[in-house]
């Protein structure tokens, strides 16, 4: 099991069509399931790129996933689970410690720039729910699994910093306390930023 926060950077923009990743706030605050997502972009991501080892099909589009895993799931599959597969990772969140669930939010009218002429467009105005910096949310994983799937867990948590969430946000990530078998992890010996990081 994971405990930890997340904590907004930047002015997190609330919105449902993410660049890459769609994180919605609503009343219940930090949505596990969007969380979950996040953490699987991050992971996948990070494989992609040689920075964690491990197997990722890459495949969002169910119907792809089976014959691109030719009999046996990849590694990001098997811990986020695919069609019919539960997987072995379970994602909670909220509240924040002021008990509230659904953060402060600020809105923010901007005005559409014309990109040829350089100058605001007539009725361009739009509106923006953000949530300030500094805002943040507890989150608890739980793992059922062998200490590779943790591992893989504990990075799919680091490389979310290196995403941006929502239109641009970033966020940071601190494990509070990993447990495994009913006894305290130390987090030293993992290779990876466990602690606040900007
Ligand atoms: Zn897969």
């Amino acid at each position: 099991m994971i405990k930890g926060k997340i904590k907004t950077v930047s002015s997190f923009t609330i919105g449902t069509d993410g660049f890459f990743i769609d994180v919605q706030f609503n009343q219940l605050g930090l949505v596990p399931s969007t969380l979950k997502g996040a953490m699987r972009t991050a992971i996948s991501w990070a494989i992609r790129n040689g920075m964690v080892r491990g197997t990722s099909c890459d495949e969002i589009e169910p119907s792809r996933i089976a014959k691109a895993h030719g009999g046996k799931p990849c590694d990001v599959c098997s811990l986020f689970g695919y069609p019919d597969h539960e997987g072995k990772l379970r994602v909670s969140s909220g509240p924040n410690k002021d008990g509230m669930t659904k953060p402060p939010t600020h809105v923010v009218t901007h005005v559409s720039i014309d990109d040829e002429k350089g100058t605001a467009k007539e009725r361009a105005l739009f509106k923006q729910e953000v949530v300030p910096p500094e805002e943040e949310f507890p989150f608890t994983v739980q793992v059922i699994g062998e200490e590779e799937d943790l591992c893989l867990a504990l990075a799919s948590l680091h490389y979310l910093r290196f995403l941006r969430l929502g239109r641009g946000g970033m966020i940071d990530v601190n494990v509070d306390k990993v447990v495994r078998n009913g006894k305290e992890v130390e987090t030293g010996r993992v290779p990876l930023d466990l602690k606040w990081v900007w």
